[in-house]
């Protein structure tokens, strides 16, 4: 992990662009109409927000999500294989979502087993919240 902070690959990023109080979101060039808004007709003020890399358009920018979202993908695989023996549900849910067969395999904790271009699955909620009634 510490090999990968040093590559660059997973960093604390800031996303500088013009936010809409309104809209609670920052707004590219092409949803303004005459420097506003065009859903509440206002112009958006110059903000920062921290962890924002994929609001940016460039093909550098998507190169570097994707290396990101890798190594997040990695974290959770190896956070899945080490929880395995403890919440073993839990964990074959999320290793089934990550589209992996098994956890148990030797060498399943080092580093960059995941495919790169692996399909991540939406899931339900593993420990969804009680309702009340
Ligand atoms: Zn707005």
């Amino acid at each position: 992990m510490e090999r990968v902070r040093k590559a660059g690959d997973i960093y604390k990023g800031v996303y500088e662009g013009l936010y809409c109080v309104g809209c609670e979101q920052f707004l590219r060039d092409g949803e303004l109409v005459d420097g506003r808004c065009a859903e509440h007709g206002v112009a958006p003020e110059p903000a920062k927000e921290e962890w924002r890399l994929a609001k940016e358009a460039s093909p550098e920018a998507k190169d570097r999500l994707a290396t990101v979202l890798y190594h997040l993908v990695e974290a959770l695989r190896v956070t899945t294989t080490l929880l395995g023996p403890f919440v073993p549900h839990a964990a074959n849910v999320i290793a089934e979502q990550l589209g992996l067969r098994s956890q148990t395999n030797s060498g399943a904790l080092a580093w960059g087993k995941t495919v790169p271009g692996t399909r991540i699955r939406r899931g339900s909620p593993l420990f969804p919240r009680r309702r009340a009634t």
